[in-house]
């Protein structure tokens, strides 16, 4: 009897294996073609003006409205669009394993990425930079010897600093910038580093308004890329003349000036495309 049992719950659990091996094909095939019903974005969650959801569960920011552009010409409106979380860390692999048909999330384009992942664009220029508390004497990257410096792991900020600008910095490394953030408020850390497109977007927020300053050094060229699969060069050229017809019909600017306007972000001119500032 006992045995039974033991018998019955196996193939309960056998055959809700398969029903879920059946959903996740399905999944997989909607976010991979434009003939699906869903298309799986990622972007980050936790970024004010590039990507943000809300508490009610709405997305906002520049690269969501990229995205959502992009998608409208590979064929999806914006309520076939699911947004996915993809943290800095977790970019190459979500495109290895076909989490996400692209990637939207202040992901700069490097000759290190390109190993595992195509980009298209570049759709934005941004430069690291610096976020110190009002108060702070820290202005440029020799103040930072010694000081507590948070960053973010998998960023080209982190990689930034042990590399060349600030190696002798006491860098902490966590998931995300609002981490960071947080940080700084609470007197954890004595600067944030990343880039200025997302340090002013921080600074911009009413609960720290008045809090901090960005130091306003370019550090880095940061050139935005759209991340898709390694070898999917059918989606790239897409989502490139997708790119350009952005910025043609003015809603790249348009975009620029909703998102980055309320943060006082003085954004460089539109990248052209497969034009990589170093
Ligand atoms: N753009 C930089 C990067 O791709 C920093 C921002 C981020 O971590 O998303 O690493």
């Amino acid at each position: 009897m006992k045995l039974r049992k033991v018998t019955a719950a196996a193939s309960v659990a056998l055959a809700l294996a398969v029903t879920a091996t059946a959903c996740g094909s399905d999944n997989k095939n909607d976010s991979g073609s434009s003939g699906g019903n869903k298309i799986k974005v990622g972007i980050k969650f936790d970024q004010p003006g590039l990507g943000l959801k809300e508490p009610s569960g709405s997305f906002s920011g520049f690269d969501v409205d990229v995205a959502t552009y992009v998608a409208k010409q590979l064929g999806y409106k914006p309520n076939q669009i699911e947004f996915v979380e993809t943290k800095s860390a977790d970019r190459e692999n979500a495109l290895a394993r076909g989490d996400v048909k692209f990637i939207a999330a202040t992901y700069s384009i490097t000759d290190e990425r390109k190993q595992k992942v195509d980009f298209a664009g570049p759709y934005l220029l941004a430069h690291q930079d610096l976020l110190v508390k009002s108060n702070s004497d820290i202005s440029k990257a020799t103040d930072l010897n010694g000081k507590k410096l948070c960053s973010v792991t998998g960023s080209t900020s982190a990689q930034n600093i042990h590399d060349t600008i600030a190696p002798k910095a006491n860098l902490r490394e966590y998931s995300g910038y609002s981490e960071c953030i947080a940080g700084l408020q609470s007197g954890a850390v004595d600067a944030v580093t990343t880039d200025d497109s997302i340090l002013a977007g921080f600074a911009a927020q009413d609960k720290y308004k008045n809090q901090f300053k960005l130091a306003g050094l370019k550090l880095s060229n940061e050139n935005y890329g759209i991340g898709v699969k390694k070898g999917d060069a059918t989606t790239v050229k897409k989502i490139n003349d997708a790119l350009a017809k952005m910025v043609s019909d003015g809603s790249w600017q348009k975009a620029v000036d909703k998102n980055f306007g309320p943060a006082n972000y003085k954004n460089e001119p539109a990248p052209k495309t497969g034009v990589i500032v170093k």
